[in-house]
């Protein structure tokens, strides 16, 4: 085992157990090494790896379907790649890919039986590596489509340092280090009701508050990648007032909610990687604040939420609000899809999405 300068752990084969956050943010970030094992373009042979998987484009007939991209620009799921080396790539489609892609075929209670298991952590993983990539594959985007405009690209004011627990985790099928309980983020699956739109699939994601929603049929799993659970303790009261499966629309307002309180947390939980050169194993921890204190800005959740209901806006419809007074009452944070004046959870009562 050695220690290198800048703090990163490489075994006695080579291979980096731990990418000190410098070496993370200069060989992965900003450089072009594997995001996973570190190697250069120049020592091993490098392939595309696909942001969402094939199978999964496959299932939800998504290669010619766009993803929107934080600029309002979109691009087809079926491009959306980052290299990745070969090897690792391999690695991750048989060791993460395969066994969730045998998981998801199998449908709702499969799903929930994997995602119960060992705190969420195989799931949480597998949604890191997307969050993770699509990250990395906004450094080869312009932020502006005319270049008279700018030239900056849309990952030029990312905080990479901020993502690095996440890749800590994700490398975990590759470094073999144990994740404790406390070093995963809020995590859960919850059950979905398509109203009017025919998709089965939904992607979401909320970048400063590290949030993000995966639907797959009639199950979303949501996650918070950096919170320690503390989100989640929250929300717990509000799920009490969830009697039924939600809509697309209530689903992107659990993501805003979520996101809202991971931002308003008023300390932040910390992160280490402890290596024991003993016993050569390695531990990922998390350490919750003490009190689980925050602030309440509603219009930071208003905020949150006109980003996470983006896409359904121009074609929501309200009974007796007009389009004014919702975006109005949304932009507040005092406006809700999920219940009503009294409380109470809606089950029915506005048109959420009228596809075009
Ligand atoms: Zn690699």
């Amino acid at each position: 085992m050695t220690v290198t300068k800048d703090g990163s752990i490489i075994d006695s084969e080579g291979k980096v157990i731990f990418f000190s956050t410098e070496r993370f943010i200069n060989d992965i970030c900003l450089g072009d090494c594997c995001f996973i094992c570190g190697v250069k373009p120049s020592e091993r042979e490098f392939n595309n790896e696909h942001i969402l998987s094939k199978w999964l484009l496959r299932r939800y007939s998504l290669f010619d379907r766009t993803i929107t991209l934080p600029n309002g620009a979109t691009v087809r799921y079926g491009q959306y790649t980052v290299s990745c080396c070969k090897e690792c790539n391999s690695l991750m489609g048989e060791v993460i890919e395969r066994p969730i892609s045998q998981v998801v075929r199998k449908g709702r209670y499969a799903i929930n039986d994997f995602a119960s298991k060992d705190y969420g952590l195989k799931m949480f993983v597998w949604m890191g590596l997307i969050f993770l990539k699509t990250h990395l594959k906004d450094r080869t985007f312009r932020f502006h489509r005319d270049t008279r405009n700018g030239k900056e690209l849309i990952a030029d004011d990312y905080d990479w340092e901020s993502l690095h627990h996440i890749h800590s985790v994700i490398r975990r099928f590759y470094t073999g280090c144990f994740v404790e309980k406390e070093a995963i983020g809020s995590f859960f699956t919850i059950p979905v009701k398509p109203q009017a739109s025919p998709d089965r699939f939904d992607f979401g994601k909320l970048y400063q508050a590290q949030t993000m929603l995966l639907r797959l049929d009639d199950t979303a799993m949501l996650v918070v990648f950096d919170d320690a659970g503390c989100a989640m303790r929250y929300l717990c009261q509000t799920f009490e007032r969830i009697t039924g499966p939600v809509s697309e629309i209530q689903l992107h307002e659990i993501m805003a909610e979520l996101a809202f309180l991971n931002l308003q947390l008023k300390e932040r939980p910390q992160f280490c990687t402890e290596y024991d050169t003993v016993n050569d194993t390695c531990r990922i921890i998390g350490i919750r604040p003490k009190q689980l204190e925050r602030n309440h800005d509603p219009q930071l959740r208003g905020k949150l939420m006109l980003e996470a209901l983006r896409q359904f806006l121009p074609h929501m419809s309200v009974p007796n609000y007009t389009q004014e007074e919702v975006l109005e009452g949304i932009k507040s944070g005092n406006f809700s899809f999920l219940f009503n004046d009294d409380g109470e959870f809606i089950t029915d009562g506005f048109t959420p999405y009228q596809p075009t």
